[in-house]
């Protein structure tokens, strides 16, 4: 069965704005008839134990990813696999191309905008200086388009608070065209 919703992987460096975009993106889409989920892989990872513990000193979850992915496609196809997930996480690592219609990649190069906010976080020095060296490398963007290519990758900036609602609107508008690209092609 075809979805009849796109799903949407928005990736990025931890702190380029990924949860705060999709939430405005789930926001915004509820009033319309193309309701989009929310899937925090973060939350999945606690949820669902798809992890061997806590690393202090590194400060994340020790992500089982052969678990993490199980479940990951679990929830996708929950609903009759109907898409319109959007899935916020900072790797697109082993998720299968087939899952995934847009990949929308966050990016905050302005290091300082993104030191103030992983630091914000509690984030020792290492790992805010390994988070910018990701980012400045693209590290995520080079990433999804090996695995979607060019085409199917989007490079949106999060540097600014109203930034947040154009990167919105632009996914909405390019879900909009996705929806009358697959209308096209069953007529
Ligand atoms: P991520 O989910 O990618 O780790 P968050 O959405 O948690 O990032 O955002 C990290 C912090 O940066 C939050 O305090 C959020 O309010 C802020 N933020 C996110 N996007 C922007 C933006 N475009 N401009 C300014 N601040 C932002």
């Amino acid at each position: 069965m075809p979805r009849r919703l796109p799903n949407i992987l928005l990736t990025g460096t931890p702190g380029v704005g990924k949860t705060t975009t999709a939430e405005q993106l789930i926001s915004l889409s509820s009033s319309t008839p193309r309701r989009l989920k929310y899937l925090s892989i973060n939350d999945l990872v606690k949820s669902r134990g798809c992890h061997e513990g806590y690393d202090e000193e590194l400060q994340t979850y020790m992500v089982d990813d052969d678990k993490l992915l199980d479940e990951v496609e679990k929830e996708i196809q929950d609903g009759g696999g109907d898409g319109g997930w959007v899935i916020d996480w900072h790797s697109s690592a082993g998720f299968a191309v087939r899952w995934i219609d847009l990949v929308v990649v966050l990016r905050c190069e302005d290091t300082t905008v993104l030191y103030d906010r992983l630091k914000g976080r509690g984030y020792k020095d290492e790992k805010v200086q390994e988070n910018m060296d990701a980012e400045i490398f693209g590290v995520c963007l080079e990433e999804a388009q090996e695995g979607w290519g060019e085409e199917r990758c989007v490079e949106l900036r999060s540097q600014e608070v109203d930034e947040v609602e154009g990167n919105c609107e632009r996914v909405l508008a390019w879900v909009e065209q996705w929806i009358k690209d697959r209308e096209a092609e069953q007529t």
